[in-house]
């Protein structure tokens, strides 16, 4: 779902407005009907709804967020120490190293953050957090969401980076659209004269 999300989004852009409705279940046979064929036999449905099987996905692009670059990044260490017992010189860092490890593991060569609420976290290097937390800000209906709720959506979405929050700051700092829009407060002011 999330690669036709993608698509969708990149489609949107081109157009200079757009519009999304939120169609009520009942007004949606069809696409309701659709939605259900992967769970239900459909023969009852043969009559109402036409069917196409597609051979290839429609979605070709592959979208997926690497993990594993080069460049060091806040993983590095954990990386480095998950696979091949590699530890800081200092014994402090050592120890430091060794019980935040405990809060991850490594899933097919990625980084994950153990979650005992529900699936572990991808984690993602702080380049790859922009990407996310900028998505999750302008949204599929360019909602400008403050950063707690980014944050929210980020890790609903099975996204960690401990730089989650401060990046969403920051990358909201730099909307143009939440600037314009910002209440002016009075602390804004006297920050003038500080
Ligand atoms: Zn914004």
């Amino acid at each position: 779902m999330k690669k036709y999300l993608k698509v969708t989004q990149d489609l949107m852009r081109e157009f200079e407005q757009v519009e999304v409705i939120h169609i009520p279940r009942g007004f949606n046979e069809k696409a309701d009907a659709l939605s259900k064929l992967a769970a239900v036999a459909f023969d009852h449905l043969a009559k109402e709804v036409k069917v196409e099987t597609l051979k290839q996905p429609s979605v070709t692009k592959v979208s997926v967020i690497q993990v594993g670059t080069h460049e060091d990044s806040w993983m590095t260490p954990l990386i480095d120490y998950l696979q091949e017992g590699k530890v800081p010189e200092s014994k402090e860092e050592e120890r430091k190293l060794r019980v935040k490890a405990l809060q991850y593991e490594m899933v097919e060569g990625g980084l994950y953050r153990k979650s005992y609420l529900g699936p572990s976290l991808k984690c993602i290097d702080e380049g790859e957090v922009e990407c996310v937390v900028r998505d999750i800000h302008e949204g599929i209906c360019g909602m400008h969401m403050g950063a707690k709720m980014v944050v929210a959506r980020a890790l609903t979405a099975g996204y960690y980076c401990p730089a989650m929050f401060l990046t969403a700051v920051k990358e909201i700092h730099k909307c143009d659209h939440c600037q314009i829009h910002a209440p002016v407060g009075r602390k804004s002011k006297s920050s003038l004269y500080q």
